[in-house]
């Protein structure tokens, strides 16, 4: 299984993301080029990529899994300030760049949220945007993500993903997040199910990542609150299924659930759980005892 969780990108950079995946015992992971709630990005520093290529080598971290995620500022789909709309385009330009320059193969993306547009007019903006974008050639791949419905968010529906494929100039894949598929509606316990209709909408061979998140709302809540796995609505039954399907076994599984604290709602002090989700989605067991076990390990 391949499978890993977000991790930080800070003053090591790159080198820095995959000794934090080591650490939980991943064989991939997803990184930020920066906060993801800002633009503000250092140079690439080709020295640190290439110490973190061979560490990656050494621990055969096949690089063409790894995922890095665009933003969350950047919106597409909005026109209504028009330079703001540009910095979006431009700040994901640059992103892609980033990739290339650090030799990563996939860009999760947002498509976007409609403001004050109609669903099909923020459709058109998000098209329009992309094909601006793919006017420059790049190595890597943006991948859209399926997204809960949360306010005026475009993609929660596979038709709209299918939509913008479609529509845009140069090849992009889809990255399904189970958190968000359950809230904008889809039953991920009947994944089988869901699997045929991606097929049919889309085409599996467009699933290029997977985020397993748990969620901490009811399906068609369209919310997006992440859960740890097996403490949430889907429940570790449904998503070990997902993390062990045979169609999906060459796609990389990326946790983004919740750090702990000393209880479920403690915020003080927070702890990250994937090492023990890892483990559990590995070896396809339960932890009932899950907190108890990060935070004895923590403690020490
Ligand atoms: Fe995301
Ligand atoms: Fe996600
Ligand atoms: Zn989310």
């Amino acid at each position: 299984m391949i499978i890993g969780s977000h991790v930080s990108f800070s003053s090591e950079q790159l080198l820095g993301s995959v000794k934090e995946a080591l650490s939980y015992g991943a064989n991939t992971f997803m990184f930020y080029t920066g906060a993801p709630q800002n633009t503000l990005r250092k140079e690439i520093d080709a020295d640190l990529t290439t110490q973190a290529k061979d560490l990656m080598n050494e621990n055969n971290i096949d690089i063409t899994k790894v995922v890095c995620h665009a933003p969350y500022i950047i919106n597409l789909a909005n026109k209504q300030d028009l330079n703001r709309w540009q910095f979006s385009i431009d700040f994901l330009k640059q992103e892609l760049r980033r990739c290339d320059a650090l030799g990563i193969s996939y860009l999760v993306l947002h498509p976007g949220s409609a403001v004050v547009y109609t669903k099909e007019e923020a459709l058109e903006n998000i098209i329009e945007a992309l094909n601006q974008v793919f006017e420059e050639n790049f190595n890597c791949q943006i991948l859209l993500e399926t997204m809960a419905g949360k306010g005026t968010e475009c993609g929660s529906y596979l038709e709209e993903i299918a939509y913008l494929l479609e529509h845009t100039h140069q090849n992009m894949g889809v990255c399904i997040d189970t958190c968000h598929l359950n809230d904008a509606g889809y039953d991920m316990r009947k994944f089988d199910e869901f699997l045929d209709e991606f097929a049919e909408v889309i085409g599996l061979e467009k699933i290029k990542c997977v985020h397993v998140n748990d969620s901490k709302n009811e399906r068609s809540t369209h919310k997006d609150r992440h859960a740890n796995i097996g403490y949430g609505t889907i429940g570790f039954e449904a998503l070990s299924y997902i993390c062990h399907h045979d169609k999906l076994k060459d796609v990389p599984k990326i946790l983004e659930t919740p750090y702990v604290g000393m209880t479920w709602t403690d915020k003080k002090r927070l702890y990250p759980p994937y090492k023990y989700e890892i483990k559990m989605l590995n070896e396809n067991t339960f932890d009932p005892q899950l907190l108890e076990h990060i935070l004895t390990d923590y403690k020490r």
